[in-house]
């Protein structure tokens, strides 16, 4: 049995030797054999070679690099895909998933179940707008895709081999991985842990890349947006035509009186408002189209430390 780590760095250079001080005691007390994948997401810091030293000295940990900062979905996407276990667990470099949960995790699969999720009991180093924006994102991704997130549910969780090959032939490019990870389904339970605070270095995580996350997410899992409109138009049309009928027996009965400026401007202002936020979801979605149909690699590898990987580049 190889339990395989899946870590994406970004500029993590300061993290590496703390996380690798308090992964390997863990790593060591496992009933299994593992290796550790580190994905080096285009680095602009000394990462590489902090993880590359590693490597040298322990050559269970694995190091993929990337071309370049192709984010941290498509990171994931890398690691997944090169991870040889019969188990594979994503988790960050930032130590603020605990390594001491591992044991627990594999307790858990080893139970048989295929998914062991690891759900935040306390969201320490997050801002107060960032938690809101979390609240009012489950609410609104709960009514409107079909996929239940699990709350409080971030990519801290135990793949078993079976979901990770699932995962690995989904040929989507847009890498909602909570969502992906919840859509796949299979035998799946939870335990709690207490998320630490970053140990060191600033989150990559401002409000507005957060905002435009979850604009991906929902846009990815739902069509909702996209349908709705034709809702807001049938009650507008059906609204219109009562107006048309009361205007029309109104003329008939008591002729035409001129006066009618605000009600034409505002109908014309507020349709126009309407129609465009339309033309912008479709985009939205078109642009998303776009982006599949293009077909590009989610990432590039341009090197692989450790034993070789099937292939270079993702899948086309
Ligand atoms: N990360 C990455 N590529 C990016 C951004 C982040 O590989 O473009 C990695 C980062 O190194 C860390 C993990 O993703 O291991 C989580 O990032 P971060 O701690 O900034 O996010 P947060 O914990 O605040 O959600
Ligand atoms: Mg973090």
């Amino acid at each position: 049995m190889l339990l395989s780590l899946v870590i994406p760095c970004y500029n993590e250079s300061a993290n590496i030797e703390p996380l690798f001080a308090r992964l390997f005691p863990v790593l060591d007390t496992l009933p299994l054999d593992w290796e550790v994948v580190c994905v080096n997401d285009g680095s602009r810091d000394d990462t590489l070679d902090r993880l590359n030293a590693v490597h040298a000295r322990e050559p269970r940990v694995r190091v993929v690099d990337l071309s370049r900062n192709f984010g941290k979905e498509a990171a994931l996407s890398a690691g997944l895909a090169v991870a040889d276990g019969d188990a594979v667990v994503p988790m960050d470099a930032d130590l603020q998933h605990p390594p001491e949960l591992l044991p627990d995790l594999v307790a858990r699969w080893r139970e048989g179940f295929d998914v062991v999720i690891a759900i935040r009991q306390a969201r320490t180093g997050q801002s107060a707008s960032n938690r809101l924006g979390a609240r009012v994102f489950y609410w609104l991704f709960d009514r409107m895709s079909e996929v239940p997130l699990p709350r409080e549910a971030g990519d801290f969780r135990l793949l078993d081999r079976v979901v990770v090959d699932v995962i690995n032939r989904m040929p989507e490019r847009t890498r909602f991985m909570k969502g992906i990870f919840a859509w796949v389904g299979f035998r799946q339970t939870t335990i709690p842990y207490v998320q630490g605070e970053r140990a060191s270095g600033e989150t990559k995580w401002g409000f507005l890349k957060l905002l435009r996350f979850s604009m991906v997410g929902l846009t990815a899992f739902s069509t909702f947006p996209l349908r709705v409109w034709g809702l807001v138009g049938a009650v507008v049309s059906g609204l219109a035509f009562c107006y048309i009928v009361m205007r029309l027996l109104r003329t008939a009965l008591f002729g035409i009186d001129v006066p009618g400026y605000e009600s034409i401007i505002v109908t014309v202002l507020f349709l126009g408002g309407v129609q465009l936020l339309t033309l912008g979801i479709i985009g939205d979605y078109l642009g998303r189209v776009f982006d599949e149909v293009k077909g590009r690699p989610l990432y590039i590898v341009r090197s692989i430390r450790g034993r070789a990987a099937p292939s270079a580049v993702s899948r086309g």
